[in-house]
């Protein structure tokens, strides 16, 4: 449960377990609605968003002493719903439980089981990887040979535009918070000082940022953008929970005008006539084995909490998923 709304950096304790009231494990006759077991959750940047008493996003706050609620892959095991059977999967918005009575098919979607992990529909072919796919493509308009720059890029979006961008014949780099992110991806750890003193790594300029983090890593890459660069904004994790007085200045957005830099902020949910195309051709270049995809996998509902937290830390190693139940 959503214990109440926070400040600063989301912690373990900012939500608490509660047992259940012994509901029937069915979806009541004449609801519509379909009963599913949880199995694996995502845990999203975006969903911190929710956890201030604020009405004006995208998205509304989550409903203190409420179940949290996030994407997640689910088996349906009860359904007074025609389009729903037991022992279909579905990757969908779901509750932090074991089990949740569903209703809303908004952004629902069926998964055929195939050698695709099940997990993977919330992250490689659920929302982080085709924020990645439809941020790169769409907004950062890409070009071959163009010299790409990634922050957050062993993160469930960041890993996927790097491999995207590699593909598409451009020269990427990426930056991340640990020794251990950086071998596992084989990307460069470029720090803010490189970036400020002409870096080493794009001796001659950026022409698309992919933006994850904001603060200090903007303002070094601003400096550092070619004449008609493009910075894809897809989000500020290091921000998430700075109040606004407290927000990191960022001086050097001049160099946006003699550069003639465009930067664009972007929500996936503004691209979602590209999924079913996203879905095929992302999952193709995964079968055939032309790009990777790592998860950090924690087992338990127990465990969602802190898995949560660590991504604002940069604990997580890859997606964020916990595993609630296999099957
Ligand atoms: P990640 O899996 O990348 O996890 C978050 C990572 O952010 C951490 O592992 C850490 O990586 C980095 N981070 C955390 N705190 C800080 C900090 N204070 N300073 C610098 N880096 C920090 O998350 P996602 O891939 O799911 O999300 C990446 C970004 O994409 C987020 O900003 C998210 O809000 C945004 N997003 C936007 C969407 C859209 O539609 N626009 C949709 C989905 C996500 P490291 O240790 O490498 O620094």
């Amino acid at each position: 449960l959503f214990k109440g709304y926070i400040e600063g950096v989301p912690k373990e304790s900012d939500m608490e377990f509660k047992l259940g009231n012994g509901m029937k494990l069915e979806a009541p006759k004449g609801s519509g609605a379909f009963l599913v077991k949880n199995l694996y959750l995502s845990c999203d940047p975006y969903m911190r968003g929710r956890m201030r008493d604020f009405h004006g996003s995208y998205i509304p706050p989550f409903v203190p002493g409420s179940v949290v609620e996030g994407f997640g892959v689910s088996k349906v095991i009860d359904s007074d719903n025609p389009n729903f059977k037991p022992g279909d999967i579905v990757s969908c918005f779901t509750g932090w439980e074991e089990y949740t009575l569903l209703r809303n098919t908004e952004q629902l979607r069926k998964v055929q089981p195939d050698d695709i992990p099940l997990s993977y529909h919330i992250g490689l072919l659920g929302m982080p990887g085709f924020t990645a796919y439809a941020g790169f493509y769409e907004v950062c308009a890409p070009k071959r040979d163009e010299r790409v720059f990634v922050s957050a890029a062993s993160g469930a979006v960041g890993q996927l535009v790097g491999q995207l961008a590699k593909l598409h014949g451009c020269y990427v780099v990426g930056s991340a918070g640990s020794k251990q992110k950086v071998c596992c991806f084989g990307i460069l750890k470029a720090s803010f000082s490189q970036f400020m003193h002409n870096i080493k790594y794009f001796p001659e300029g950026i022409d698309i940022y992919f933006e994850n983090v904001g603060g200090a890593m903007l303002d070094a890459v601003l400096v550092n953008m070619r004449v008609h660069g493009r910075i894809a904004v897809c989000g500020m994790v290091s921000q998430a929970g700075i109040g606004a007085s407290d927000q990191q200045g960022i001086r050097n957005l001049f160099s946006l005008v003699p550069k003639r830099v465009k930067m664009q902020g972007f929500l996936q949910s503004d691209y979602l006539y590209l999924f079913p195309r996203f879905v095929e051709q992302v999952g193709s270049l995964y079968k055939e084995g032309k790009i990777t995809y790592l998860e950090d996998m924690n087992h338990g509902l127990e465990s969602a909490p802190a898995a949560f937290a660590a991504l604002f830390t940069g604990k997580n190693v890859g997606k964020q998923v916990v595993c609630v139940a296999r099957t």
